[in-house]
């Protein structure tokens, strides 16, 4: 008895940690994968039942995990502010803050909130006053880039009391006129900026988070973990919560909780502690464990100052400590290798390393880290998960790095001859676009996105490594590496069909690949350019 499938995909080519050879077609029931191989083996599942679909010789792979990204954050205000984070060109970006303002009363905010770089414009570079005000003269208006600076237009310098004497030296002044730019530089002046924008209503947000998750699901995400960050308190997850109560099946959410603010951060973490454990949840929302952060001092932002957070690593280490008690994973961010350095000297006081590694303990970026500290956390069992953040700040970088470091940042090559083990990301949405053939077109090519010098050769991946970092390699770190990421029977029916192969593209072709089917749990997620209805 050959048992009957719910959905076939067939006559495409698949990929499964690499090619397959003579691979055409997966059958798909109850949700799992019944079988992957050629046409005529998988047919064999057809019954009066079964839904067919011929992918026409496209690529079928594993559906993409994005093992660091702030998608609940991102979610809340997804259909609210304007996204240049594929935009060309930075007259369409003014085209879309003077669409964002029509119909909504002047005195909200219209703000862009990252995700972007000027050397993606044909323009190459950011909006001036001027052209903001031109854009939106009512509204007041800010464009952030990274946690770096923002640019502003005339009535938001007004209502920020950033014109005229006693304006904080984070404006920055016109060196002939002494007016403002409208450019401000620092994190405190993006921490002054974002109180300024109304929250969406309830409905707004969760509307919000169901338009983003199709959205990943546009790109070939079908599952991403989440990594909380600046600002999310429990309540700022009752959309996404809400959102799969009522029925969302499209993209596997693993959730890391953290500290949402500085000051009482021991606090906060026994508040999530009370409330959820590692694993609870359900296979398509389940929390996963601590991060991205526990301690705002010991956290180094954008790796552009050189921060010293050795100070910390009493506090770190006691943190540490309650998460491995509790059987809590934590995955912690560390940009600098300094930085890198301290966690792992706080980790090693605990003189745990099994039960690190055991929970999985993550550094998360470790765009600077060196062969010394590399060593050491392969022989900790310490893991890491890269994202394409230096695609985006390289060029910011240099002054305190120096040209040769950026280049060789992050040393992905060295990383995985280590064996250390590797999962990839965006970071998106502020730090970085949200779309994850950006970052494997960067692991791949080694160029940034923002003009600075690419990656060395020798630490660039061959575009299969590429890919299975975001396959199987992410879903090691929710501890899914045995059901997604993979194709064989029994795993998670969680597939993608590619509207070009990103194994044959010319090498700068791999940015612009999308999904023209996304199956999640053997439901059709999202479908653009074939004959076939969604199931979502
Ligand atoms: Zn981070």
């Amino acid at each position: 008895m050959v048992a009957p499938a719910d959905l076939i995909l067939h006559s495409g080519k698949l990929w499964d940690g690499r090619a397959i050879e003579g691979g055409e077609a997966v059958a798909v029931a109850g949700g799992k994968v019944l079988a992957a191989g050629a046409n005529h083996e998988v047919e064999r599942h057809r019954s009066e039942h079964t839904r067919s679909i011929d992918v026409d010789g496209r690529r079928i792979m594993p559906g993409l995990i994005d093992s660091h990204i702030h998608m609940v954050r991102g979610g809340l205000r997804w259909n609210v502010d304007p996204h240049w984070h594929d935009l060309r060109t930075l007259s369409e970006g003014l085209e879309m803050i003077a669409r964002a303002g029509e119909g909504r009363d002047p005195a909200e905010w219209i703000a862009v909130l990252g995700g972007w770089n000027p050397h993606q414009f044909s323009e190459k570079r950011a909006p001036t006053r001027h052209e903001l005000d031109e854009a939106s003269p009512d509204h007041p208006v800010f464009v952030q880039r990274n946690y770096i600076e923002a640019f502003l237009n005339t009535r938001a310098l007004e209502s920020m009391g950033w014109i005229g004497s006693g304006a904080p030296n984070w404006v920055e002044l016109d060196p002939e006129l002494g007016e403002p730019t409208g450019r401000v530089v620092g994190v405190p002046a993006l921490q002054a900026l974002g109180p300024q924008l109304s929250p969406p209503s309830d409905e707004e947000q969760v509307e919000g988070t169901r338009a983003m998750l199709r959205e990943l699901n546009r790109v070939g995400l079908t599952g991403a973990i989440d990594a909380g960050g600046f600002r999310m308190t429990p309540e700022a997850y009752h959309p996404i919560t809400d959102l799969y109560r009522n029925g969302e099946r499209g993209f596997r959410a693993r959730l890391l909780v953290g500290a949402s603010q500085p000051g009482d951060e021991v606090g906060e973490l026994d508040r999530w502690m009370g409330l959820v454990s590692p694993g609870s949840g359900d296979e398509l929302l389940r929390y996963l464990g601590a991060g991205e952060v526990i301690l705002f001092p010991a956290h180094d932002v954008e790796g552009l100052d050189q921060r010293d957070i050795t100070g910390e690593m009493g506090r770190l280490t006691e943190i540490s400590r309650k998460l491995v008690d509790a059987g809590w994973p934590l995955h912690i961010h560390a940009i600098l290798d300094r930085s890198i350095g301290t966690i792992l000297d706080a980790w090693q006081q605990l003189g745990r390393d099994d039960d690190l590694a055991g929970l999985r303990f993550t550094i998360t970026h470790a765009d600077q880290a060196g062969e010394e500290n590399l060593q050491r956390i392969r022989e900790m069992g310490v893991a890491l998960t890269v994202q394409n953040g230096m695609a985006f700040r390289g060029h910011d970088s240099i002054a305190s790095w120096g040209d040769e470091r950026v280049r060789r940042s992050p040393p992905l090559r060295t990383m995985l001859d280590l064996g250390i083990s590797l999962g990839a990301g965006t970071d998106g949405t502020v730090v970085s676009s949200y779309n994850p053939w950006a970052c494997i077109w960067w692991m791949v090519s080694g160029e940034n996105r923002d003009g600075s010098p690419a990656r060395v050769e020798e630490q660039r991946l061959t575009r299969d490594e590429a890919l299975r970092l975001y396959t199987r390699g992410s879903a090691w770190f929710s501890f899914e590496e045995d059901t997604r990421g993979n194709l064989r029977a029994g795993s998670d029916a969680d597939l993608v069909v590619l509207s070009s192969d990103p194994l044959t593209v010319p090498e700068h072709e791999i940015r612009h690949v999308e999904s023209v089917l996304t199956v999640v749990g053997g439901r059709i997620a999202h479908v653009s350019g074939i004959p076939v209805v969604a199931d979502l």
